[in-house]
């Protein structure tokens, strides 16, 4: 392997093994109804050697993230890692355990939580600490507590862990289910990870709100006798992040802030885009608030740093890689390149570039550089040729026509593939297939392209994409079996709940109608007003003067009951009960399985 990698440097595999205790074994986590939401025995084909359909880069990291078990940090410090995507850490107290970072789903939680306990006694949990809103770090909360114990949370966290995935849900979920290749078979040629982890687990999503904010840095808390210092880092790797030091164990949490992998500064199942400058500025924070006291550093993904001069090693790099790829994107964008451009003019610096933990299993230079140029200017480029370009269809129609057909475009994509220019003969085919979607060769050929990148791809995120193209131009869109937003519902304030129903008025079917509904939720003691005009529906809190179509008296959890269907039963009113049914006629359903591949 070139690139100045250095496949004999044994230590991450060294860090990953070190401290050891059990693993679960069989390495399966089922549902209360059998299903299976975690299966660590699927991965055991990582054992081979690197096939031709994996890039060795990306198998080497799937290697270290499938060892899985109980493993000690420190002493009274323990982690179970490779039971889902993300790990869990135990601290000891006096009387019982701090969790941090319960996993993503119930059943693995529960099924992590047991390992360590099958080892250290039934010590009960006596706090839960979510580092960041990303859901592989609250939702199995249930699984480790039944909620009443105080839960520590970066100040923002309820707000960001709802709302991240709420307005934008189905369509995330869906480019999640590329992103993660959860459709994919496992195995050499198909899923192997995509360098966070292996996979995330498919089970029963919880979250019990936080009751300790943290609110600045520097604040400290002192739960079951264990001493924290908290360092709020928002706006880095999640909006409500926090690192923070157990300085009576002299070992530091870094949430997510600082992994084995270059991190996303734009997630490729979509997100708002994340600032790299203030990423690294936080890192530079952490350097100087921590140096000197610890002796060990982990995360929430991936193996334990020791020693202080590795910790600082990793965590300076870590930092410069996110500080370079701000700073050398707008350098370029400055002389006038485009972010398709930059991406492809970065190069990074040789000690960053051959240091494992800064490759681009997850992130990539590519994506974070084409991001950085997003946060600042956008999706347009400032070429007028580029600002009211034809939509994929039409400009797929009118590439087939230039080229004299399909069959026209196959040959020439064909010549590209064969002179090693996948790239644009994946661009071609797409024309091909946007504007003949029943072309079954022009689908197959892309199918292979798309698994020529795939089994190139050192970033197991971009593999996941291009397999699971292949697989649905082969095979059809499928149903992503994940919701992102699944166990959110209950959680989601009025407002969100509302906002959600906006998203979803077909307007053009409602812009003649007018609907005036006042709600008034006898549990929150709150009353809305709604008003559906225009084709669209506005909310404000406090209703205002004036006679509403209905008044409604309900519960939060009635409402919730309405959306889903369940009729009004029980729920009182005054006025015109048919003006929420036209309301709720009006709704559109978002589709879960839109196509991607195919027009
Ligand atoms: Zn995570």
């Amino acid at each position: 392997m070139s690139n100045g990698l250095d496949f004999g440097d044994r230590t991450d595999f060294d860090n990953a093994d070190r401290g050891f205790v059990s693993a679960l074994t069989p390495g399966v986590v089922t549902a209360s109804d059998g299903r299976v939401v975690w299966d660590a025995d699927s991965w055991s084909f990582l054992a081979a050697d690197c096939p031709d359909t994996v890039n060795p880069s990306l198998w080497r990291q799937s290697r270290l993230c499938a060892r899985q078990g109980l493993y000690e940090v420190a002493e009274g410090i323990y982690q179970v890692r490779g039971l889902d995507i993300s790990n869990m850490t135990i601290i000891e107290g006096d009387t019982g355990v701090i969790v941090i970072d319960p996993l993503l789903s119930v059943e693995t939680a529960a099924a992590a939580f047991g390992l360590y306990r099958a080892q250290r006694g039934d010590r009960p949990v006596t706090a839960v600490i979510y580092s960041h809103s990303h859901a592989d770090h609250f939702g199995g909360v249930a699984g480790v507590t039944d909620g009443n114990v105080p839960i520590l949370a970066p100040v923002g966290f309820m707000e960001h862990a709802v709302a991240e995935n709420v307005y934008a849900g189905t369509a995330m979920t869906r480019r999640a289910g590329f992103m993660y290749g959860v459709t994919l078979p496992t195995g050499p040629a198909g899923q192997v990870g995509f360098g966070l982890g292996l996979a995330s687990s498919t089970g029963t999503v919880s979250l019990f709100p936080a009751t300790v904010h943290i609110t600045r840095t520097g604040q400290e808390e002192t739960i079951d006798g264990v001493r924290m210092v908290f360092q709020l880092t928002p706006g880095t790797e999640a909006p409500a992040e926090m690192n923070f030091l157990f300085p009576d164990r002299r070992a530091l949490c870094m949430a997510e802030n600082a992994t084995h992998n270059m991190h996303n500064v734009l997630t490729l199942r979509g997100a708002l885009v994340r600032d790299a400058r203030i990423w690294s500025r936080y890192l530079t924070e952490a350097i100087t608030m921590f140096d000197g006291r610890a002796d060990v550093l982990f995360a929430s993904h991936h193996w334990p740093t020791w020693g202080h001069d590795n910790m600082m090693r990793f965590l300076s790099e870590q930092r410069d890689l996110y500080a370079y790829l701000h700073d050398q994107t707008l350098r370029l964008a400055n002389q006038g390149h485009t972010g398709s451009e930059i991406a492809e003019m970065i190069q990074l610096p040789p000690a960053l570039g051959a240091a494992w933990h800064a490759r681009g299993y997850y992130g990539s230079v590519s994506h974070n550089v084409k991001a950085i140029y997003q946060r600042y200017l956008g999706w347009f480029d400032g070429n007028p040729a580029s600002l009211w370009q034809h939509p994929p269809v039409e400009t797929a129609k009118r590439y087939v026509d230039c080229f004299g057909g399909v069959e026209a475009i196959l040959t020439k994509a064909s010549d590209y593939l064969a002179a090693g220019d996948p790239r644009f003969a994946a661009q071609l085919l797409q024309h091909a297939v946007f504007a003949d979607p029943r072309h079954g060769d022009a689908k197959e050929l892309l199918a292979q392209v798309y698994e020529r990148l795939a089994y190139a791809s050192e970033n197991g995120v971009w593999r996941n994409f291009y397999l699971t193209g292949a697989q649905e131009l082969r095979y059809g869109p499928t149903i992503t079996p994940v919701d992102l937003g699944a166990g959110m519902a209950a959680v989601l304030s009025v407002e969100q709940i509302f906002d959600t129903l906006a998203i979803r008025v077909d307007a053009p079917k409602a812009w003649h109608d007018t609907i005036v509904i006042d709600w008034t939720f006898t549990d929150l003691g709150e009353s809305y007003r709604t008003t559906l005009r225009n084709g669209v529906l506005l909310q404000q809190q406090n209703v205002p003067a004036g006679q509403p179509d209905l008044s409604l008296f309900l519960t939060k959890r009635d409402l919730l009951g309405v959306l889903a269907g369940h009729g009004l039963g029980g729920i009182a009113y005054d006025g015109e009960i048919d003006a929420l049914r036209r309301l709720l006629g009006h709704l559109d359903a978002p589709d879960p399985s839109f196509a991607i591949v195919t027009p």
